[in-house]
């Protein structure tokens, strides 16, 4: 199953092209302007180069969890 990733310029012919990731995280798109079709697997160049231009970095960005603000009213009887 091919998960989609993002867009970034065909490497032939600089079309914008949607690239697509499969369950091995193998990146791929296939140009209709020039037909090209390449991929890129993880731990390659090529798929850091990729994962550069489509902007999503290869490990997934650690994600913030806000905690609740603490209360910070005053006593009742003096607040
Ligand atoms: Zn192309």
């Amino acid at each position: 199953m091919k998960t989609k990733v993002g867009r970034m310029p065909c490497e032939t012919c600089s079309t914008e092209v949607v690239v697509k990731k499969n369950e091995h995280g193998t990146l791929s798109y296939r140009c209709d302007e020039c037909d090209a079709a390449p991929y890129a697997r993880v731990g390659t160049g090529q798929h850091d180069k990729w994962s550069a231009k489509l902007g999503t970095a290869t490990q997934p960005a650690p994600q913030e969890d806000p905690k609740p603000a603490p209360k910070t009213g005053g006593h009742p009887l003096f607040g």
